[in-house]
């Protein structure tokens, strides 16, 4: 079956051809590790992993290189401030990054690949550009000449001009900010810009041509602008062939991120109650070129429909067959650019043998349901009830019973107390 993808280099929808048969290389732009990621970064870390479950469930082998931004200005900062050398400060966020990852059910992409560890070919890439008239020195750095590359503006479409402000760091020379971590090279001692290491790591690992290339919105200009410049400046070949980019993850319609102060880790959601699978089953009715606008409520309510999904179906026997049909229209949707929302309004919630197929995709871990989930705010308002009742209100517990029902459960009251089972569902 066809897979359409919309590829921001064309600003059209295309039939998805690797370069080769059967085989996908896929190149990530991973987190800067010197904090917590928040929700806002995982909405496009997960908009990722549904790609590449795609790519795989359409039978393509899937290369899914990542990086780990492991030396820039911010993680310098950061291991300044925390007194740990950068190495050690850089590794502590990395491991909390990849435990969230598994708590999202993301899967660990087939490399990682950590900028400190590609340093001499950073280098070899620099004095290239250097040699070949696209880089020049200044006091503080080796700079990329924008106006010496005639395709810069093709993926962002920005006006081209000459204005040397576009022109940026390949390679900045070492400062006392810097506390000592540079590397010493033909041109000067220093450290590589946040570009050059993006083009290298995808190069170095997966070719001088990708088949796909993904980021958020705000990495299409000036990072992916940049690394197609460097890039093909050197190759003189097309450095990705798909790029995708996902939508913000928005608060109150302004871009959540660390500058605004307007954000939350998912340490901020599981002290909601809100678990990582909800949050991702959350994203899935949102295409993912259209902003998503976070509150708690709608996390709430998604985080019940799923506990309402995973019990309805943990009550059904595991004997079904997938419908061969059904399955043909659902990824018929899915492949016509990742369009989750439509996809997911055609499986019937007692079709588990479906839900189950498709959960590869998905990857809501549908398959280790057994027991029920009882998401914390019925819990809480089953103990509202039981108030209610000791205090003998009875139209306040009959109206909490009712809250409770609309939340997909029942109370059957037992003399060891009161129990919670699943609603019937027409
Ligand atoms: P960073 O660690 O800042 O380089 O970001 C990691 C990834 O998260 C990049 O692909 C960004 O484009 C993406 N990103 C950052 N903020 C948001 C947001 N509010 N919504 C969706 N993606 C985002
Ligand atoms: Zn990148």
């Amino acid at each position: 079956m066809v897979l359409k993808l919309y590829n921001t280099l064309t600003r059209s929808l295309e039939n998805f051809t690797p370069l080769k048969a059967n085989q996908v290389t896929m190149y990530s732009c991973g987190p800067t590790v010197y904090d917590y990621a928040h929700i806002g970064n995982w909405r496009t870390f997960i908009v990722n992993d549904l790609l590449w479950r795609t790519l795989e469930f359409n039978d393509y082998r899937v290369n899914h290189v990542m990086n780990i931004t492991d030396v820039d200005d911010k993680t310098i900062n950061g291991s300044k401030s925390a007194n740990i050398p950068l190495p050690e400060f850089t590794k502590k966020y990395e491991r909390i990054f990849l435990d969230d990852l598994v708590a999202l059910n993301i899967l660990p992409p087939t490399t990682l690949t950590h900028a400190t560890e590609y340093i001499p070919q950073m280098i070899v890439l620099v004095q290239k550009l250097i040699d070949s008239g696209h880089a020049y020195k200044t006091n503080d750095g080796i700079y990329f000449k924008v106006a010496s590359f005639s395709d810069y503006g093709k993926l962002s479409k920005q006006p081209i001009d000459d204005d040397v402000e576009r022109d940026f760091a390949l390679w900045k020379f070492e400062t006392l900010k810097d506390n000592g971590n540079a590397w010493e090279a033909p041109f000067g001692k220093g450290r590589p810009g946040w570009h050059i290491e993006c083009s290298v790591m995808a190069m170095e690992s997966l070719g001088q041509t990708l088949d796909i290339h993904t980021g958020g919105f705000d990495l299409i200009f000036p990072h992916h602008e940049n690394e197609i410049a460097q890039s093909e400046s050197v190759t003189n070949k097309t450095f990705a062939n798909y790029w995708l980019h996902t939508a913000f993850l928005q608060v109150d319609e302004h871009k959540m991120s660390k500058s605004l102060n307007n954000f939350y880790t998912l340490k901020d959601l599981q002290g909601h109650d809100i678990s990582p699978l909800a949050f991702r089953y959350w994203l899935l009715p949102g295409h993912y070129r259209s902003p998503v606008n976070f509150t708690w409520e709608a996390l709430t309510a998604a985080q019940t429909r799923l506990a309402r999904l995973k019990n309805n179906l943990a009550l059904l026997p595991n004997n079904g067959k997938v419908d061969q049909d059904l399955r043909e229209k659902v990824l018929e949707k899915i492949n016509d650019d990742l369009n989750f929302p439509q996809a997911l309004a055609l499986i019937p919630n007692n079709d588990k043998a479906t839900w189950l197929e498709f959960d590869k995709v998905l990857g809501l871990g549908l398959t280790e349901v057994q027991f029920l989930e009882i998401p914390a705010e019925v819990t809480a308002l089953l103990a509202a009830r039981e108030q209610a009742r000791q205090e003998k209100d009875w139209p306040r517990a009959d109206q909490l019973r009712q809250e409770i029902e609309t939340k997909g459960f029942e109370i059957e009251d037992t003399d060891s107390g009161p129990r919670l089972k699943p609603k019937n569902q027409a």
